[in-house]
Formats: structure tokens, sequence, C-alpha cells
């Protein structure tokens, strides 16, 4: 079974925000609410100022407590490449999720349940990568299977020294971003 992850080079980011529309327009997300975004982190102090322009989702991560605090099983770890998901139709709208997650991923969708990147696996199933990926026009964003060592997705890994976010929250994140 793959683990799908992504690595993203922060180096190639110009924050464009076409990944930001694209996934807005492929998935139908509700005007006002977002699957993923743009951060600007600025760190150090003149004049050794670093910026890195990231774009963020869902991490898919390999210990969610998305996933664990679900009372009705809605959140779970879809067998198709380990992507974290949510059927809507068992979801009551308790908000714990939301609530759970360290990286603020999930929003109540209007129609009452919680939403969040999908990873497109719509569009991952027919062979395609997702929508942002596809779209970005500096080519930063790899998509692929973390656990096959001859993916691009581990080559990226391998080329760069990389970090996750919030590490110390144990969530364990599937996406990578490169240095
Ligand atoms: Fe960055 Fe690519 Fe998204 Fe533009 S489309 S903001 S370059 S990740
Ligand atoms: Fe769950 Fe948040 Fe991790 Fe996504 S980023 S799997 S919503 S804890
Ligand atoms: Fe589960 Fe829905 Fe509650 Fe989230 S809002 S914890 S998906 S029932």
């Amino acid at each position: 079974m793959a683990r799908y992850g992504m690595v993203i080079d922060t180096r190639k980011c110009v924050g464009c925000t076409d990944c930001v529309v694209a996934c807005k327009t492929e998935n139908q997300v509700p005007e006002g609410l977002n699957r993923d975004w743009i951060t600007d982190d600025a760190t150090g102090s003149f004049p050794t100022l670093h910026l890195e322009i990231r774009t963020e989702r869902c991490n898919h991560c390999d210990n969610p407590p998305c996933v664990a605090c679900c009372p009705t099983g809605a959140s779970h770890v879809d067998p198709f490449g380990a992507i974290v998901l949510v059927t809507p139709e068992m979801c009551i709208g308790c908000k714990a999720c939301l609530a759970s997650c360290p990286y603020d991923a999930r929003f109540v969708h209007p129609d009452g349940y919680a939403d969040k990147c999908t990873f497109c696996i719509h569009r991952v199933k027919d062979g395609l990568d997702p929508a942002c990926v596809s779209v970005c026009p500096t080519h930063c964003m790899t998509f692929g299977d973390l656990d096959d060592p001859n993916s691009e997705v581990n080559r990226q890994f391998a080329s760069r020294p990389h970090h996750a976010l919030m590490p110390a929250a144990g969530t364990e994140p599937r996406i990578f971003y490169l240095t």
C-alpha cells in the first residue's frame, strides 16, 4: 500500500496562490473557506533575515489526532495511500477534529460536515497529481509514495535539508519542506 506525501521546495515558491485557486476550483470549496493556503514565515534578525514562503494544507499525518478523536468514525485513514479523509454522511459536525488539529487544517463545510484537503484522491486514483501540484508554475511541489524508495518524492526528500511543521505535536506530518 502506498503512503502518499509531499515534498515542497520553499526556495521555488513565489507565493502566487495558483495552488490555492486550483484547489478551490477543483474541489468546489465554498467562498471564504480554503483547503490550502500560503504562509510567510520570517525568521532571524537583520542582516540575517530568512523568509520562507510555504503552501500549506492538511499534512495527512501518520499519527492523526483528528482520526483518534472522532466519535463516529467519519474521520478515517483511507486504505488508498493512507490519505486522511472525512465521510460527510457519518459526520455529526461536533468539531472535535477541528480542535485536535494543530495545523488548523479543517473547517466546517456549510452543509454541516468537517472538510479539508483530500490530496485530490479522485485525481490521484486516475494517475494524476493533486490539482495544486499540477498547476504550480515553478514546480515546487512533488507528490508521491513516501514508501517507494525509487519515487521522485523520495529523491526530493533526500536532496536537501527539510523540515515538517510542528514536529513537537507528535502527529508525524507527511508534508516536508526543503529549506
Ligand atoms: Fe508557491 Fe507553487 Fe503555490 Fe505558487 S502555485 S504559491 S509557486 S506552491
Ligand atoms: Fe488531521 Fe490536521 Fe494532521 Fe490533517 S493536518 S491529518 S487534519 S491532524
Ligand atoms: Fe468526526 Fe465530524 Fe466530529 Fe470531526 S466533526 S470529529 S469528522 S464527527
